[in-house]
């Protein structure tokens, strides 16, 4: 495929990089686990669990039948077809208040706790009522569409450790339980800022000349929500120290970690990094990742503080990379980083062997069933719809270099969308 594309936007310069596992350890290594909280089932969808959830009692928590049918004695049925008389009729919800005695049955409804007596349960599709009796059409085996008691969760059992995220079945599984107020980490409270002179509001309809829209707050403040963090949008802060101080302090007593892009940098207006080096112990490296490289790291005040560069695409990626398994680890969780997968690049790129550079690419399961990727568009760090019409980032590690047409390398998911149209799934 086509011409050799360039993943470099200028050379390193002979500074020394910091090496991304060392910048990740650290900051991991800096940020605190929020406290335990116990919340409603809902509130905590997409929290993690603080604490082991031990199984008070057995799912499902009685012997009940898996199907609409009669409630037998096996041995009763062994020589079918035979006539049965029918003793009750059992809705779910309730108890028989008769037993099965040999040569009776019980009309059962799926998930009617199976009564005394009986020890299978025959589909209604293979009987017939006969005035107050049921012919029973074939046999069944002892056990049949019997569910256990304790089937699906044995009481007593850990049905989930401390550090998992709670989705949709972790939630039923909980409600299944009686674990109506779970324990899970407090949603962390995120405030975000834009800075620069140059940043507008989306909304401003004609920008004058040198200005631009503020890319950044909006996609923070959407990672962010994905995440299940309440965000703090505390605006653009125009390039004045006094102005950026106050609303940093703001921050950082309101809320649990604080995100800002722009302004750290080597440029002479990168306040970010002027102000901070009065505020607290922040540090600020350049770290041996593209895009996003300038990132600035600290505690301000105690509170996490993540200074972003500005450009939009290494928001992301500093983003992907930092703040969001630091966010997953202060919430709690075990599983701090996006699935990785392998898969094939369909064009030759050049990247900057001294840094670990995250291509945007478009991934996709090729004919053969192999995963394969293409640049999703232009790979400057200023081209965030590369990021908008790719899925993952090709991960290109240190002392790479060239990779080749064909070269396997790693592929980090950072969105698992649909792919699959009505017509290709109906049709197909
Ligand atoms: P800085 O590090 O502040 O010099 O910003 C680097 C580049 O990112 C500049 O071209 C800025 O105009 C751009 N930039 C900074 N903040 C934003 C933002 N919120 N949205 C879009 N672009 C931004
Ligand atoms: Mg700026």
């Amino acid at each position: 495929m086509g011409h050799r594309v360039s993943g470099v936007s200028r050379p390193t310069g002979g500074r020394t990089l910091k090496p991304l596992p060392e910048a990740r350890r650290e900051v991991l290594a800096a940020v605190p686990a929020l406290p335990p909280v116990s919340v409603q089932l809902l509130e905590a969808s997409g929290l993690v669990l603080a604490e082991p959830v031990l199984a008070p009692h057995d799912v499902p928590p009685f012997k009940n039948s898996a199907m609409d049918g009669y409630a037998v004695r096996a041995d009763d049925v062994r020589e079918a077809p035979v006539v049965l008389a029918v003793v009750e009729d059992l809705p779910a919800g309730y108890v028989a208040t008769s037993s099965v005695g040999p040569g009776a049955a019980i009309r059962i409804m799926t998930g009617a706790p199976i009564p005394e007596g009986a020890d299978a349960v025959v589909r209604v599709e293979d009987t017939e009522p006969r005035h107050g009796k049921v012919w029973v059409g074939s046999s069944v085996l002892a056990g049949t569409n019997i569910r256990a008691a304790g089937g699906d969760v044995v009481a007593g059992t850990r049905v989930f450790e401390a550090g998992e995220r709670l989705g949709a079945a972790h939630l039923g599984v909980l409600a299944s339980l009686g674990v109506a107020n779970p324990i899970v980490r407090r949603r962390p409270r995120v405030a975000i800022l834009s800075t620069g002179d140059e940043v507008m509001s989306p909304d401003v309809v004609v920008l004058q000349p040198g200005q631009i829209r503020d890319t950044n707050r909006m996609v923070l403040n959407s990672l962010l929500l994905d995440l299940g963090a309440e965000v703090l949008d505390l605006g653009i802060v125009r390039d004045d120290a006094d102005l950026l101080a106050a609303t940093l302090n703001r921050a950082a007593i309101e809320a649990d970690a604080i995100l800002t892009s722009g302004g750290v940098s080597m440029g002479e207006y990168d306040l970010v990094k002027a102000v901070l080096r009065d505020l607290g112990r922040i540090s600020f490296w350049q770290v041996a990742m593209q895009p996003g490289k300038p990132f600035a790291f600290g505690l301000l005040n105690g509170t996490p503080f993540f200074g972003l560069p500005g450009n939009p695409v290494s928001v992301m990626v500093a983003y992907e990379q930092f703040a969001r398994p630091a966010l997953l680890h202060m919430m709690g969780a075990t599983n701090l980083f996006r699935p990785r997968i392998r898969g094939r690049m369909l064009q030759p790129v050049d990247t900057n062997p001294d840094k670990v550079v995250f291509l945007r690419v478009r991934a996709g399961v090729d004919d053969t069933g192999e995963w394969a990727a293409e640049l999703s568009g232009g790979q400057l760090s200023n081209m965030l719809s590369a990021m908008a019409y790719g899925n993952a980032f090709a991960v290109i590690p240190v002392g790479t270099g060239a990779v080749e047409a064909g070269d396997e390398v790693d592929l980090e998911m950072f969105t698992w969308p649909e792919t699959r149209t009505k017509g290709e799934v109906l049709d197909g």
